[in-house]
């Protein structure tokens, strides 16, 4: 199965696929979040994070582009690309670093970064749906297919 359709009738219930999606991940992942403002991109980010230890809030680094988390011995980085006025931008910000190494990123908005961001292992699309959400999940590479298959479990 290499794509997902989940319904999110709640702001829980985006948390928890953040949280499910956080516990499928095994090593490097590069996600990408679409959906529109107020979609549900950064409340799946949180979710996400508070999953892997994290205690405080979650924002949108939407002035700063990226916040990195330090969570046990894993590092996440989250970015919110709506304010990106150039993706070569992102060659000066030195976008390869993060992409390096063992880090997982979570990435709003990279229709943005196009051409320079590096490829996603998932994509998740978030879109309204009544008074709730319905996600769907695309894997784009064997290791996405394989976080997929952990997150069917
Ligand atoms: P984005 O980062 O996509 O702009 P946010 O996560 O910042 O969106 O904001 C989403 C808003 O929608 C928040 O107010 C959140 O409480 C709410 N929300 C998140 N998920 C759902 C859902 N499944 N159903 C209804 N409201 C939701
Ligand atoms: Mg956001």
């Amino acid at each position: 199965m290499i794509n997902r359709v989940i319904a999110l009738p709640d702001e829980a219930a985006t948390l928890e696929l953040g949280a499910r999606v956080a516990a499928a991940c095994e090593g490097a992942t590069v996600i990408y979040l679409y959906g529109d403002l107020g979609a549900g991109k950064t409340t799946f980010s949180r979710g996400f994070m508070q999953a892997l230890g994290h205690k405080g809030n979650v924002k949108s680094p939407t002035y700063t582009l990226v916040e990195p988390y330090t969570l046990d011995d894993l590092m996440v980085y989250h970015f919110d690309l709506y304010r990106l006025a150039d993706p070569e931008e992102l060659e000066f910000m030195g976008i390869r670093d993060y992409f390096a190494n063992d880090a997982i990123c979570l990435v709003e908005w990279p229709q943005q970064g196009k051409g320079v961001l590096p490829e996603p292992d998932i994509e998740l699309h978030l879109d309204y749906e009544a008074q709730g959400r319905e996600a769907r999940i695309t894997a784009v590479s064997s290791s996405g297919e394989s976080l997929l298959a952990r997150l069917a479990k």
